[in-house]
């Protein structure tokens, strides 16, 4: 079977975001991008499927500028075997990159699209629900293991961890997986492969060509920093915390 699987261009999770004077948005410029982390996770699911000899084909998918090409390189880098950049520099919510999505799916026809449970920019844990949604799809969402049983098998084992412990899901195929942290440990992309990776397929289609309107339907009022912390102190004993507590933070 044929994974399409969807990787987000975001900041680099190490970087400390700053915001706008404005407070219109997060300040990007000059700063390191990376792949969405659970977008590795989801690539690294896909390869280990490949190799396992239950999906055929992988393919990366990014939604953004022409910059968003990087990230496809190291999802090819990783093992993906070619790249689709849908390339657009217009803002993309997740119900625009789901369509976008949609209509990529409805050409290329793969049983498995495998997402990020969450993008770490807009942590908007959308796309993935909306995919499903809007190809009438099986979906399971926060998945830590994923059991599927040959190339052809018309349903798949998925396990899920959720606050009261695991659950475990039949899903049948084809079907939406997004990822959650503990599905895998990504592997490092090696320098043979990255050397290979320049040479794997890399198609560019716009928007308009796949009949999709990306026009955002919310707009963002203010973007602010979360407020400052005070500063915590250490007391001496219980006697010195509850009095604390009641004359000064006033809560018992
Ligand atoms: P979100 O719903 O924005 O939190 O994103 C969830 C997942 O959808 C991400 O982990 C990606 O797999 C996918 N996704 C979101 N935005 C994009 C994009 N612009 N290009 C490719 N994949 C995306």
């Amino acid at each position: 079977m044929k994974i399409l699987v969807p990787v987000k261009r975001v900041v680099d999770y190490n970087v400390k975001v700053r915001i706008k004077p404005d407070g219109s948005g997060v300040d990007i410029a000059n700063v390191k991008m990376s792949m969405n982390p659970f977008d590795e996770i989801a690539v690294e699911e896909a390869i280990r499927l490949r190799e396992k000899g239950i999906a055929t084909e992988v393919v990366a998918v990014s939604c953004g500028i022409a910059a968003c090409q990087e990230t496809l390189r190291n999802a090819l880098a990783l093992g993906a075997d070619r790249a689709i950049l849908v390339e657009t520099d217009a803002e993309l919510q997740p119900l625009a990159v789901a369509k976008l999505l949609k209509a990529l799916v409805d050409k290329e026809a793969p049983r498995l699209v495998i997402l990020g449970k969450q993008a770490i920019d807009d942590d908007a844990n959308q796309t993935g629900q909306m995919l499903a949604g809007l190809l009438g799809w099986a979906q399971a969402t926060s998945a830590s293991k994923v059991e599927i049983a040959a190339a052809d098998a018309a349903e798949m084992t998925v396990k899920r961890e959720i606050d009261g412990g695991l659950e475990t899901m039949q899903v049948k195929l084809p079907a939406i997986i997004t990822t959650d942290l503990r599905l895998n440990e990504p592997r490092y992309a090696t320098l043979p492969n990255i050397m290979k990776a320049k040479k794997k397929p890399l198609d560019t289609v716009k928007p308009d060509a796949l009949g999709v309107d990306v026009t955002p339907r919310l707009a963002t009022l203010k973007v602010a920093e979360p407020a400052k912390r005070r500063g915590g102190g250490k007391v001496a004993d219980v006697q010195e915390l509850v009095a604390k507590l009641r004359n000064e933070a006033k809560v018992i």
